[in-house]
């Protein structure tokens, strides 16, 4: 039979999808016929073999063939039915109830064989299934062998995707493996169909086992290969990218502070990198509060100074506003120039900028990620440091390079990665890490609350606005673009009348990018004393005069978020306390909550927050849409990746048929623009 779908057609050459069914499966962001087979179950149904009834065990699914001997029916709680079934096999009696499915009463015969599948539970020895999934013995519907589960979405089932799944697997023509042959059987790897067929429909385990190596493999392989061709064409374009070696002792020396030995250290790395031939391509990282805007302005002075222009890219406007507030400050004695430039500008306020960029009449250009727009054309673009950097993808990093001509490019990060994690993750780029902290700093007190002390975080709260300081209340939000508003306005209500003698004030997510900035620059100017926000205020914002922050339903922040959240406090020499007020007794809230506590280390939360994650299950996760985590996730598989990292390395440096321009192309498709952590 001749394979007739290509990877790239569209769903809609699949039996069965039209353009409503085509519509649905966009929802979950199946577009092609490689999209579909990307779908991986997220569990299975082990459906091989029906077990005789008495030995199904309990709180287990189990598979069970028996003969109806009995039906009734009755009402319960109003309208709803409950139908009540009592079946044979050689193991003896059981039953089965169903709730709201009346029609149950007329299609099921007494006499007939059916075969039922779900969880067992067992009473006095006799064994009882709830709300199975029922069908006749040997009929369409009682399918056997282990079935994949598929997350699905409105109008769509998955037994659906299941069925087109098959189709494609019947009917694809997945052409010559990209990866060469000599890897796969030295490595004992699969090749794609056999992986393809065993994770949507595995015949055995043993079979899962093997497809799902091979698919991590090939994952890290390419994620691997993409960043060392990365690094690769980066060095490649070193051509007119050392800067003059201009001396940054006055910008250093003009500081109410001295630079920490951390800073110092990281500085000198980058003005090496800076006045070699080779464009800069490193990473910063460093613990909230650690001082790293002071190290990209001495970057980006050094730069302006040799002649250049200098970039800094923010992950929020609040933040690029703040920065650009900051370094407008902070290089004014020295006469260089800044503007900022953000998505919402007034058209005419724009094209100015864009032309002052243009001319090369600015130095510093401060914004959002419009700053590498097409759009923004640059007199002679030298620099570019990214804040933030968790919200940049491995394809982010390259437009970058890109930009200008073998432009130099800094990236700071506050969510500092474990640090072998870090290297394959970032493994196109150097690392400097600052350990120190300005040396008048205290520890910030953490205390985890249940909700029967939330008073004494209150309390405190109280105690620092009276000797004059400023707080945040964290509010829930499921994430920063979804927020959930009515507890973030009930709680703004009870605190503005706990609080009645204080300034309260409210900042979330939907607010006008106006009004939030006016919230902010207030805050920062000390004529808001409490600020309840939702996770807008989570990166990079520095208040030093606010010394308490209160999370609230901290269960439902992840460790790296409560930290970040944490370090708006404790930048100053006064000391800072950080509330969590957590409502869930589960064991994983609580072990956050503790690690927050007892943890003040970022690298050593970041080292918990992956050690707690645990592995969870791979192919259902790997289709949350963010690719950083998915490989961050992947970098579980030690070995695997251990394996991937020395056949990237021999693929590039040996001559092989493994296919390069599969990896380019793959990449390209994959949206990296999403927070890693
Ligand atoms: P982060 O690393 O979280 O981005 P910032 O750069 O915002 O930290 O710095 C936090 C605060 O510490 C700022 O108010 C900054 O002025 C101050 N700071 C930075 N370096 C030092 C230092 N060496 N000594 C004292 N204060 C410093
Ligand atoms: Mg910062």
């Amino acid at each position: 039979m001749s394979k007739t779908l290509a990877l790239t057609d569209s769903v809609n050459s699949i039996k069965g999808i039209g353009d409503k069914k085509a519509d649905r499966l966009g929802v979950l962001g199946i577009r092609t016929v490689q999209d579909l087979l990307n779908h991986f179950p997220y569990k299975y149904k082990d459906k091989r073999q029906a077990v005789m009834s008495s030995r199904a065990t309990e709180q287990k699914d189990a598979l069970v063939v028996g003969t109806l001997n009995r039906i009734s029916s009755r009402p319960i709680g109003g309208r709803k039915m409950l139908v009540e079934c009592s079946f044979k096999d050689v193991g003896g009696t059981y039953t089965a109830v169903f709730f709201n499915r009346p029609y149950l009463k007329q299609s099921l015969r007494v006499g007939q064989e059916y075969s039922i599948y779900g969880r067992v539970k067992i009473r006095a020895g006799f064994r009882s299934w709830a709300n199975p999934e029922i069908a006749e013995a040997g009929g369409d519907k009682d399918r056997r062998g282990i079935v994949p589960v598929y997350r699905c979405t409105q109008g769509l089932t998955s037994n659906d995707i299941g069925k087109w799944a098959e189709y494609v697997l019947a009917n694809v023509d997945l052409g010559t493996d990209w990866i060469d042959e000599k890897y796969l059987s030295e490595r004992g790897v699969c090749d794609r169909e056999f992986a393809y067929r065993n994770l949507h429909f595995p015949e055995s385990e043993a079979h899962y086992k093997t497809a799902r190596y091979r698919m991590i493999y090939e994952q890290l392989l390419i994620y691997q290969l993409a960043v060392r061709l990365n690094r690769k064409d980066i060095d490649d374009s070193s051509i007119g990218s050392a800067i003059e070696d201009v001396d940054i002792g006055p910008f250093a020396s003009g500081l109410p502070f001295a630079l920490t030995e951390g800073q110092l250290e990281c500085i000198r790395d980058i003005e090496r990198d800076l006045v070699d031939g080779r464009p800069m391509n490193r990473l910063v990282q460093g613990d909230v509060g650690c001082g790293k805007t002071v190290v990209a302005e001495a970057a980006i002075y050094k730069c302006v100074r040799a002649g250049l222009q200098a970039a800094m890219m923010a992950p929020t406007e609040i933040l690029a506003r703040q920065h650009f507030e900051r370094l407008s400050e902070d290089f004014a004695p020295y006469g260089l120039r800044c503007c900022l430039l953000v998505s919402g500008m007034k058209a005419a306020e724009r094209r100015e900028t864009l032309a002052c960029i243009a001319d090369g009449n600015v130095d510093v250009i401060i914004g959002t990620h419009a700053i590498i727009q097409d759009d923004v054309v640059y007199n002679n673009l030298g620099l570019v440091i990214t804040d933030e950097q968790h919200r940049f993808g491995v394809n982010q990093r390259k437009s970058l390079v890109n930009k200008g001509n073998a432009v130099n490019v800094c990236v700071m990060s506050a969510t500092p990665i474990p640090r072998t994690l870090a290297a394959t993750v970032f493994g196109d780029m150097d690392f400097s890490i600052i350990r120190s902290k300005p040396a008048n700093r205290l520890e910030i007190i953490t205390k985890a609350v249940g909700p029967e002390s939330r008073e004494r975080a209150y309390t405190a709260v109280r105690d620092q606005l009276k000797s004059g300081h400023q707080a945040y209340v964290i509010a829930p939000s499921i994430d920063s673009e979804d927020d959930d508003l009515s507890s973030v306005e009930a709680l703004y209500d009870e605190l503005t009348a706990k609080f009645s003698e204080f300034k309260v004030a409210l900042i979330h997510g939907r607010l006008d990018k106006d009004e939030k900035e006016a919230i902010m620059k207030k805050f920062a100017d000390g004529k808001i004393d409490v600020l309840v926000a939702t996770v807008v205020i989570e990166v990079g914002i520095d208040v030093p005069n606010a010394t308490v922050i209160v999370l609230e339903n901290s269960e439902r922040y992840g460790l790296a978020q409560m930290h970040q959240l944490r370090g708006r406090v404790g930048r100053s020499k006064f000391q800072s306390y950080c509330y969590l007020i957590n409502y869930s007794r589960s064991e994983s809230a609580v072990a956050r909550a503790e690690a927050m506590v007892s943890i003040k280390d970022g690298f050593e939360i970041s080292e918990e927050d992956y050690r707690l994650r645990g592995p969870g299950d791979i192919m259902g996760t790997m289709q949350s849409g963010n690719y950083q985590s998915n490989i961050i996730s992947l970098c579980r598989y030690q070995e695997i990746l251990d394996i991937a990292i020395e056949d990237a390395g021999r693929i590039l440096s040996e001559d092989n048929t493994t296919d390069i321009d599969y990896v380019r192309q793959y990449l390209a498709g994959v949206d990296d623009n999403s927070d890693i952590i």
